[in-house]
């Protein structure tokens, strides 16, 4: 029989009506965006909360480990989060399925309190494109505001210091907000360093009761003395990773002609950093081997040299990339030495791994662990001891989820329907300048010409 008398068969597909393919698409969106409503409010509570907060650097890197988001979309669903804890309208009307995530994460890049309103008719109104330009347009009002306002600090900066009568010398000035949070975060340092060592003193031998404690002010004053000290020790010079820390080795002769013997070395960091801080910073480091005689005098003072010589930690980058930390990618990072070389650990690759400042931090003085398997893999566990994968384990889905999320919003009292999130754009042509005029409230009024 020819096959071309064969009667051709009418597709068995159940949405013949392509409009009623096209409703099941918009339905199920809203679906999406209500419950992305709700993923939204679980994020914002797991990152006030901090709960990501158990080795990770920060929710949305969390969010990367965990759920398996890139970096970039992990950020901006953290971001959009936060911002719906203050734009409740916005929020309401996500939950509701009526305006949706790609629009509201665009309002939220310009929205406050006091233009939410404003901006939420702008989203029902138009499509996500014109949101879009609409957004861009207003950071540009935005921009140039702030723009003129760095642009007047920048210029308003300035540091007077000049000598009083009687000899003493006055400060004063007016820093930008960086340089001003740098200068703030410097002298609260000086401060607790300066504070610490008048405690340890005052620990050994009582103070005099004569001596007032000194005034918040007299110990900003001490600790501007000692940032200027400090920086003219090092001669201005911030340096370079590895070069910040100089640890002094205490080492026993007996014990220096058997470098295999651990244990005996004694880490000198000074009394205000406990045992681990002195091996995080010893981990990657330059140190100077001194050595002494059995009274304790020092009898040989060695050359400074790194912990980590220069090229093998060119090695450790170019193999480690960025820190092993599960789920962290930062790039700038320490070497740090899994047996620690002052219990024997060799510097070699085999030994080392490559970890961020926050994660160095993490496995020396926050009790997580790292350690290299037989099958030269990393293995991080937690200070409870459970391990830390590398990719967490899935979660199990229900058979059906869709239907799942249709009766969750059913039970919700949410009346989801095609039409749900349908922009009231008529077809009529958008005229950005014209919008912002009427919306922004920084706006300066359309040009007259
Ligand atoms: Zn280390
Ligand atoms: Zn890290």
């Amino acid at each position: 029989m020819p096959i071309a008398s064969q009667p051709v068969p009418t597709p068995p597909h159940p949405f013949a009506d392509l409009d009623q393919l096209g409703d099941e698409i918009a339905e199920l969106s809203a679906h999406l965006d209500a419950a992305t409503a709700r993923l939204l409010t679980l994020i914002r509570d797991f990152d006030a909360r901090g709960g990501w907060n158990t080795g990770f650097s920060s929710c949305a890197a969390w969010l990367g480990w965990r759920v398996g988001l890139d970096l970039g979309a992990a950020r901006e669903r953290v971001r959009v989060a936060r911002a719906l804890g203050t734009l409740p309208r916005l929020a309401e009307a996500l939950a509701r399925g009526e305006l949706s995530y790609a629009k509201v994460r665009a309002l939220t890049r310009v929205a406050t309190p006091e233009t939410e309103a404003r901006l939420l008719a702008v989203g029902r109104a138009g499509t996500a494109a014109h949101i879009e330009r609409i957004v861009r347009g207003w950071r540009r009002v935005d921009r140039q505001a702030e723009c003129r306002q760095a642009t007047r600090q920048h210029s308003e900066r300035g540091l007077h210091v000049y000598p009083d009568e009687d000899g003493t010398v006055v400060v004063r000035g007016r820093l930008t907000p960086e340089v001003g949070a740098l200068l703030v975060r410097a002298l609260d340092a000086a401060r607790e360093t300066l504070y610490q060592r008048t405690r340890a003193t005052a620990g050994a031998a009582p103070p005099d009761p004569a001596m007032a404690p000194p005034t918040r002010a007299q110990q900003q004053a001490d600790a501007l003395a000692l940032l200027a000290e400090s920086a003219l020790h090092h001669e201005i010079d911030p340096g370079a990773p590895g070069e910040r820390y100089q640890v002094v080795v205490h080492v026993d002769a007996a014990v220096l002609a058997d470098p295999e013997q651990p244990g005996q070395s004694v880490l000198e960091e000074g009394s205000h950093v406990s045992a681990e801080t002195s091996r995080r910073l010893a981990c990657d480091a330059s140190r100077v081997v001194m050595r002494h005689d059995d009274e304790g005098r020092i009898v040989e003072v060695g050359a400074r040299t790194r912990t980590i010589p220069p090229a093998l930690r060119r090695a450790l980058l170019h193999r480690d990339r960025s820190c092993r930390f599960p789920g962290c990618h930062v790039r700038v990072g320490q070497g740090h030495h899994v047996r620690h070389w002052a219990q024997g650990g060799p510097t070699t690759l085999g030994n080392l791994v490559l970890l961020c400042r926050r994660h160095h931090h993490a496995v020396h003085e926050e009790g997580y662990r790292v350690s290299r398997e037989s099958d030269d893999t990393l293995e991080f566990r937690r200070p409870d001891g459970r391990p830390l994968p590398e990719v967490p384990p899935t979660v199990p889905v229900p058979a059906d989820p869709i239907h799942t999320l249709h009766a969750q919003h059913a039970a919700l009292g949410l009346q989801l329907h095609a039409r749900t999130a349908r922009p009231a754009w008529l077809g009529e042509r958008l005229d950005v300048g014209w919008a912002l005029d009427v919306l922004h409230p920084r706006a300066v009024g359309p040009p007259t010409c």
